[in-house]
């Protein structure tokens, strides 16, 4: 797994560290004793946690497959698909080029398609378009730019999920190719998908996990939880809602999940300051600024993590008043709202 300490404030590092082990604390259980896995993975701190295996090199095994995912789904690794896939895009922009058709791998695929169900879904809430102003931000790192309206606008005009296409192609006699594609119609568009990588990687590793034997374990990918199973005793996983602060391992209100996922977006995450102004790293399609819809975090349980950490990010664009109108109509997800004065609001289907 590639280590990327470096990256990780030290500070940081511990919040991190204390919000996995929060975790542990809360799933604990009587009986059987945990085994923990962990590593750096997407810039932060990743674990399995199991109870039933007792061959942890099928754990081990599945934690080394972070490694592929990253290299399928990292906007900012050269050597990653999605990189290879942004930069073709460029390559064609640069010579005039519309309507272009890459190959895609069938996770990014599958992926990039679910995405574009969503973005439809949420009305645009959801848009993996949006690489462009994300690399100006540079919320990962250090070379912030918060750019100009006039900047802003013009690049917002060659963004939209609507101007991507993805079809699955047969290409016959050629075995080697990729049977997916994407069409991307303004090849200026860059696309990101930080915010449903770590859901669909999750809902792979579990996928993984069950077919090496492991019934029940937690996946946390830098908070964002899937647990398979329940407890080894038969009771459910207890997970936090934490306070929404850098750094902050105090929960706001807990509660109990199997075979389900847990997903929190928020503006504490990962954000920075210029000139006194805080600008935080879930942005707002309509306006290439950072969304301000009176959320300080979303927390969204689903079967799905994939499903949960779309739905995550889409609802903190949306604001309570439209998520909570969207979740009226969903049957099977459950979400808890932490407003600015940190009430916790809860939509359950009980
Ligand atoms: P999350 O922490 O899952 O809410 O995802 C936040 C990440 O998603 C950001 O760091 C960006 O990579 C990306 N992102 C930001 N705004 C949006 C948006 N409106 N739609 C889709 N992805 C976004
Ligand atoms: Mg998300």
């Amino acid at each position: 797994m590639m280590v990327k300490t470096q990256l990780l404030s030290f500070r940081r590092f511990c919040a991190l560290l204390a919000s996995v082990l929060l975790l542990l604390l809360l799933s604990g259980c009587g009986g059987a004793s945990p085994h923990v896995r962990t590593g750096f993975a997407f810039d932060t701190v990743v674990s399995i946690t199991y109870y039933d295996n007792k061959d942890s090199g099928a754990v081990t095994k599945v934690m080394d497959r972070l490694e592929y995912y990253e290299k399928i789904f990292s906007r900012t690794d050269p050597e990653s698909e999605l990189y290879a896939v942004n930069a073709r895009l460029a390559e064609a922009a640069e010579q005039g080029l519309y309507n272009v058709s890459v190959p895609l791998s069938a996770d990014l695929y599958r992926a990039l398609h679910l995405a574009l169900d969503y973005a439809e879904i949420t009305e645009g809430a959801f848009d993996p378009t949006l690489g462009k102003l994300l690399e100006l931000y540079d919320f990962g790192g250090t070379e912030h730019t918060v750019p100009t309206e006039a900047q802003r606008e013009d690049i917002l005009s060659h963004c939209g999920w609507q101007k991507l296409e993805t079809a699955e192609v047969s290409r016959a006699g050629d075995v080697s190719a990729y049977p997916y594609q994407l069409t991307v119609a303004d090849p200026q568009i860059v696309i990101d998908l930080g915010g449903m990588a770590k859901g669909y990687i999750a809902d792979r590793l579990k996928e993984e996990l069950k077919a090496e034997g492991v019934s029940s374990a937690i996946i946390n990918l830098g908070g964002n939880l899937l647990v398979i199973g329940s407890k080894p005793d038969g009771k459910p996983y207890a997970i936090g809602v934490l306070k929404p602060e850098a750094g902050s391992s105090e929960n706001l209100a807990t509660f109990r999940i199997t075979d389900a996922s847990a997903v929190t977006s928020g503006s504490y995450q990962r954000f920075f300051e210029q000139d006194g102004v805080t600008y935080h790293h879930i942005l707002d399609p309509a306006t290439g600024l950072p969304a301000e819809s009176g959320l300080k975090s979303v927390t969204v349980v689903a079967k799905s993590s994939a499903v949960a950490d779309i739905l995550s990010t889409s609802f903190f664009v949306m604001g309570e008043a439209k998520a909570g109108a969207f979740w009226e109509n969903c049957t099977d997800i459950d979400v808890y709202f932490v407003d600015e004065a940190l009430n916790v609001n809860k939509y359950l289907h009980e």
